[in-house]
């Protein structure tokens, strides 16, 4: 199946090697998104592979990319950036003398184990951002500067690579936060790459005009439109490692295994249900809808990044309920879904086809005008 523009899913494009205790550890982090192609049949291929030895399952993650979630995500296991980035912090950041001064020490002073993974955090953004995004996006949002045509066109994709930075020096870091913080009030030092500590004093401004912002409009967690924590999930797993931090596990063959054996019913199922008996039909759709509802992929994501597992539920659509996945109106916050017939590239509904439409006009309009 060649999908539309528009109606496309990404993947992770990395490496797993496996450790001795059946865990998948990716290489060659940072890992970039790519289009998944060519995966109409996923949910075979993965149900194929439900007694494969260890290496195949391991040739599969690197094939496929991450999982994904195959459960649930609950707000107890939310990715780790939101975490570093909480209320907790941000009001911290207020009140951090003591930060200030290590800011001001080019972090080479001693600070409690509490007020460490702030710290972390400054140097992990310091880290990061050796081409000024953070600096810029800080400037739009307060609107003391004005993106250019070309920034407008690149700042996503530049936001996206930050973004990356961001989790491989949060995984590099993680273990050493979490064993800091543990210090209490003990002091604890906070190394820095030596090229970022001139800019910590501006990671950590930056950062809190961004939080700040975050908060007016009712904080990060309201940032994250729901339906898109399973997604932030999958692009965020890779870079943690088992026991990390306690909020999402490591990647396992057993994992894997588990869910390729779970499309193996599902491949079951769809080849018991014929298209005779609508009934089983029925209620297979809505199983399927259920269960892509509990790993956070409903509705269809497209141009999104998902996890194989998630991918390959996906996959079963099409043979499930011989209709092409309906994508939601690109509109922002509208939920309604596009008819089942839309051509590939339409993106918004009835409504909004007409409003962009008027909007349109308007702005012909204003440009004779002018
Ligand atoms: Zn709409």
């Amino acid at each position: 199946m060649t999908a539309p523009t528009g109606a496309r899913l990404y993947r992770l494009a990395l490496t797993y090697t496996l450790t001795g205790d059946g865990l998948l550890v990716a290489e060659r982090l940072p890992a970039d998104k790519v289009p998944a192609r060519g995966e109409g049949a996923l949910y075979r291929r993965l149900a194929g592979l439900a007694d494969a030895d260890d290496a195949a399952l391991v040739a599969a993650a690197s094939r496929y990319g991450p999982l994904g979630p195959t459960g649930p995500i609950r707000v107890s296991n939310q990715a780790a950036y939101l975490w570093v980035a909480d209320t907790a912090v941000r009001g911290n950041v207020r009140n951090l003398g003591l930060l200030r001064k290590w800011l001001a020490h080019g972090a080479t002073t001693p600070i409690p184990g509490t007020v460490a993974p702030v710290a972390h955090a400054v140097a992990i953004i310091a880290e990061a951002d050796a081409d000024w995004t953070m600096g810029r996006l800080a400037q739009f949002i307060t609107e003391t500067a004005t993106p250019t045509e070309l920034e407008r066109a690149t700042f996503p994709g530049r936001i996206e690579r930050l973004e990356q930075r961001l989790y491989a020096g949060l995984s590099r870091r993680a273990a050493l936060i979490t064993r800091d913080h543990a210090r209490g009030d003990a002091a604890v030092t906070v190394h820095v790459q030596p090229a970022a500590r001139p800019r910590l004093a501006t990671a950590a401004a930056h950062w809190r005009t961004v939080l700040d912002k975050a908060s007016e409009l009712g904080g990060l967690s309201e940032l994250v439109p729901p339906g898109t924590l399973g997604r932030l999930a999958t692009e965020f797993r890779p870079y943690l490692s088992e026991g990390d931090l306690p909020l999402y596990p490591a990647e396992s063959v057993a994992e894997w295994r588990k869910a390729c054996r779970e499309l193996g019913d599902w491949t079951e199922e769809l080849a018991r249900a014929d298209p005779a008996a609508p009934d089983r039909r029925a209620t297979l759709r809505a199983s399927l809808l259920l269960r892509l509802r509990t790993v956070d992929a409903w509705p269809y994501p497209a141009d999104e990044l998902l996890g194989a597992f998630p991918r390959a539920l996906w996959s079963l659509w099409e043979p499930v309920t011989g209709q092409r996945p309906q994508r939601r109106c690109a509109w922002p916050d509208c939920t309604r879904l596009l008819p089942v017939d839309a051509h590939g590239n339409r993106r918004h509904c009835d409504q909004h086809r007409r409003q962009s439409a008027r909007d349109r006009a308007a702005r012909n309009r204003r440009t004779l005008a002018g």
